[in-house]
């Protein structure tokens, strides 16, 4: 498969002719080739989106004709949903379960905002002058569109689909190790029909085309998802045109289980909030905050549980778990393993690549979990982005919420318990932005996402997420036009 970039509405290879291998990291064998774009490249696409924009062939249709092409977009992305969900498993490595609801969330994200986008919006003021004061909303102008691997194409549409409801031109940068959605979805917008420079694509490494479009003064906004360092650097280069920025970025997020919550049910949500999608999700309840007195018999139930997931490759069926994304990051997260233990926490299961038949090829790691841990470990402070658990205790509610604070993240967090109104009180004093109670992960079109404190500034998904890809306008009206004889004659 060689896959290439959309810029300007025509199908183009780098400048320089450059590729780079995708690899299925089930096996490690290479399944693509990647067209591998630079700043050059970065620049052509940033221009056309840039004509597009100030052309008007965009933003200047009806939200109804916007709104139409999304749906019609929605519906060739539930045709192909099945060809893309194995593309996606492929690519990324996540069981097919996993990128069938991928899928069909992406659909759903379109028609979400082609629904919004043509629903009521602004507000207007009778102010104390004879004015009538109306506040509407217009798209930005020309958006760079930056995401991760974890979920290639979601993250993809959460950006795009918003975007251009607004009526942006965007660009828009996969992560360079997952290309393969990414292409096919802009194979349907040029059969959807997108006017030629409203959407385009560019692959390559972060340095280059990321930042290319982080800097450029022909960019008015960048959205990026991605890890907190990466987005420290977005704001730096964006800092010299002002570009608005949105940023989503990484977790360590605390799941807490009280004493009195159904025990069979909170190690159920448990494992799932750490180890869907092996980990790789920056929401992941990656540390699990024990009341003390439930500890042991907690761990003893999880760890059994742990052991009898069961890891494969994401086509083959019966999988519950796949391989990390890439050997670089497998290597990465066992390298955590490896610190955790010299670090003094104890293993209670897993700690190691699985390599035996049929997969020693690809990048798999056992569910791993780690107790008798300290605040300070580099386990217990920074994202591992893998499925590697953290156990901490807690005393009482007090102390349950000053273990979950103390974190330099706050995207999301979890509570536990069958005392609704302590179940409250808890989450309304987590710093975070996406909170569950009796729950985990659910994640919804319509509600705000994104993070507190070092996860992120601005919030994707709902009308906040709209709001994020346009800019407010006050339009102020005289309605008794006389001279204001400020100055005298
Ligand atoms: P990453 O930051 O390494 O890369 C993300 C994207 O940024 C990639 O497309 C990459 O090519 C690009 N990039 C890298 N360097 C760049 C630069 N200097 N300038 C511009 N772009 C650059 O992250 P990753 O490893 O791909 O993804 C994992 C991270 O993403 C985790 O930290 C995870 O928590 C985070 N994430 C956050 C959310 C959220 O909604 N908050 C969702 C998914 C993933």
């Amino acid at each position: 498969m060689n896959l290439s970039m959309f810029i300007n509405g025509t199908w183009v290879q780098a400048l320089d002719g450059r590729q780079r291998e995708v690899r299925n990291p089930a096996t490690g064998e290479v399944i693509a080739y990647a067209a591998e774009g630079s700043a050059e490249d970065a620049k052509l696409a940033i221009q056309a989106a840039r004509a597009a924009f100030d052309s008007g062939v965009w933003c200047d249709l009806p939200a109804a004709v916007r709104a139409a092409y999304l749906f019609d977009i929605a519906g060739k992305l539930d045709e192909r949903a099945e060809e893309l969900s194995v593309l996606e498993t492929l690519d990324n490595g996540k069981p097919l379960r996993e990128t069938k609801i991928d899928l069909s969330d992406a659909a759903a994200c379109f028609r979400y905002y082609a629904g919004l986008i043509t629903k009521p919006s602004g507000q207007t003021y009778e102010v104390a002058d004879p004015v009538q004061t109306i506040v509407v909303h217009e798209p930005v102008g020309v958006c760079g569109l930056i995401v991760p691997w974890n979920y290639p194409l979601l993250m993809a549409v959460w950006k795009l689909a918003p975007a251009l409801a607004a009526g942006n031109t965007v660009v828009f940068k996969p992560s360079e190790m997952t290309p393969v959605t990414a292409v096919k979805l802009f194979e349907i917008f040029e059969q959807a029909g997108l006017p030629p420079g409203t959407a385009n694509l560019v692959m390559g490494a972060g340095a280059a085309v990321g930042h290319e479009l982080a800097e450029s003064q022909f960019v008015d906004k960048v959205s990026f998802t991605g890890g907190t360092v990466t987005g420290r650097s977005i704001m730096r280069a964006a800092a010299g045109n002002i570009k608005k920025i949105s940023l989503e970025l990484g977790g360590k997020s605390p799941n807490i289980v009280f004493e009195d919550s159904d025990l069979e049910l909170a190690v159920d949500y448990a494992l799932f909030a750490i180890f869907a999608n092996q980990g790789q999700v920056c929401s992941a309840g990656s540390r699990l905050l024990l009341q003390e007195n439930i500890h042991d018999a907690f761990i003893e139930r999880l760890a059994e549980r742990a052991r009898a997931i069961k890891v494969g490759p994401g086509l083959s069926e019966g999988t519950e778990m796949g391989p990390l994304v890439s050997e670089m990051h497998m290597e990465k997260v066992l390298g955590y393993i490896r610190q955790g233990q010299e670090e003094g926490a104890k293993l209670v299961c897993g700690g190691n690549r699985l390599t035996e038949e049929g997969l020693g090829s690809g990048y798999f790691v056992e569910p791993t979990i780690f107790t008798d841990t300290t605040p300070s470990m580099s386990i217990v402070r920074e994202e591992i982005f893998g499925p590697v658990l953290v156990i901490q205790t807690f005393t009482d509610e007090a102390d349950a919420i000053r273990v979950a604070n103390d974190s330099p993240y706050g995207l999301a967090a979890g509570v536990f318990t069958n005392d609704g109104a302590k179940a409250l009180r808890v989450i309304k004093k987590v710093r975070a932005g996406i909170t569950w109670i009796n729950t985990y992960h659910n994640t919804y079109n319509e509600a705000p996402w994104g993070g507190y404190k070092q996860s992120g500034i601005g919030r994707g998904l709902g009308t906040f997420g709209l709001q994020e890809f346009q800019e407010v306008k006050q339009i102020n009206i005289n309605l008794d036009v006389q001279p204001i004889g400020w100055f005298e004659q």
